[in-house]
């Protein structure tokens, strides 16, 4: 899971990176508005916490900008303002949730997992293709039961892949995602990656595709 923070209290940020960091997830943080806007064009997160009161830039109108361009990811914000008119326009403008400080992060963490539970895994803590489950609050694999024992390149793989279960996961973006959570590969890597991946999970009766000229593709055997 990537998340991009967008934070320019250095403290709070850098406590907050660590916290998540722990719980799994991957963060990119930055204080910049107008360089939030460029990494959300150019990247792929699954979560977008938002400030509001930026040095460069009101968080309000990254959010507008983002949802003018569809771009759809889920945003939570986290502000000190705690009118109830900037909490309504903060839903209004197309935040999925909002957070006022100073807040607890056992109660910011909850909150993170039902949005993730909500936008990609229909409402559940897992997402299963064939016999594989994916927990998406501990980001462990398991199959009937059974902890499966992945590298720490193969389990970032197959989250990529499982977030996406039934659509072609281009390798632009798994070669994004992979450096975003310190995994770098090269093209030809990702092929060898993907190959040693397919044949570890083929016993689970989930199975990746290679779409030629597109990417690739996690479905459930059939
Ligand atoms: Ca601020």
């Amino acid at each position: 899971m990537n998340i991009l923070l967008v934070e320019d209290d250095a403290v709070l940020s850098n406590g907050l990176s660590l916290a998540l960091q722990q719980n799994g997830y991957t963060l990119i943080t930055t204080d910049s508005g107008q360089y939030a806007l460029q990494l959300l064009e150019l990247e792929d997160f699954d979560l977008l916490i938002l400030d509001l009161g930026l040095p460069d830039m009101d968080g309000m109108q990254i959010l507008r900008s983002i949802r003018h361009k569809k771009i759809a990811l889920p945003v939570l914000i986290l502000t000190a303002r705690d009118d109830v008119n900037d909490r309504i326009e903060g839903i209004n403008q197309g935040a999925d949730d909002y957070l006022t400080k100073p807040f607890d992060l056992g109660e910011l963490e909850a909150r993170i997992h039902a949005l993730i539970r909500r936008c990609y895994s229909g409402f559940s803590d897992q997402i299963h293709v064939g016999q594989l489950e994916l927990n998406t609050q501990n980001h462990e694999i398991t199959a009937n039961g059974q902890h499966i024992n992945l590298s720490a390149r193969e389990l970032a793989l197959l989250e990529i892949l499982i977030l996406q279960t039934g659509k072609v996961v281009c390798k632009d973006r798994i070669s994004q995602r992979l450096a975003a959570s310190g995994e770098a590969l090269a093209d030809n890597a990702i092929e060898v990656a993907i190959h040693r991946l397919r044949k570890r999970i083929e016993p689970y009766q989930a199975e990746i595709k290679t779409v030629r000229g597109l990417g690739y593709l996690l479905e459930a055997q059939s």
